[in-house]
């Protein structure tokens, strides 16, 4: 399976990083942007390597990423 997108509501997140850490495929990466409330939010690496296993969604406390199959 192949994401069409990963949705990372910015103003949800709290930069916690447990989506970074839990996904398997280091689809996801630390960044250095920072939110409205100057928390740094996660961005996509390689949209091409996530398989869709969600548990970025899973483990998101803040509800605050969203995966969109293809
Ligand atoms: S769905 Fe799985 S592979 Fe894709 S970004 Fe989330 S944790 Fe990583
Ligand atoms: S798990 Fe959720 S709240 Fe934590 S960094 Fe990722 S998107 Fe933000």
């Amino acid at each position: 399976m192949k994401a069409l997108e990963i949705k990372i509501d910015k103003n949800l997140c709290k930069g916690c990083g447990i989506c970074v850490d839990v996904c398997p495929k280091n689809t996801l990466e630390s960044s250095n942007e920072v939110n409205e409330y100057a928390l740094f939010y996660p961005r996509v690496r390689d949209l091409d390597s996530c398989i869709v296993c969600r548990l970025c969604e899973l483990y998101c406390p803040d509800f605050a990423i969203e995966v969109k199959e293809k």
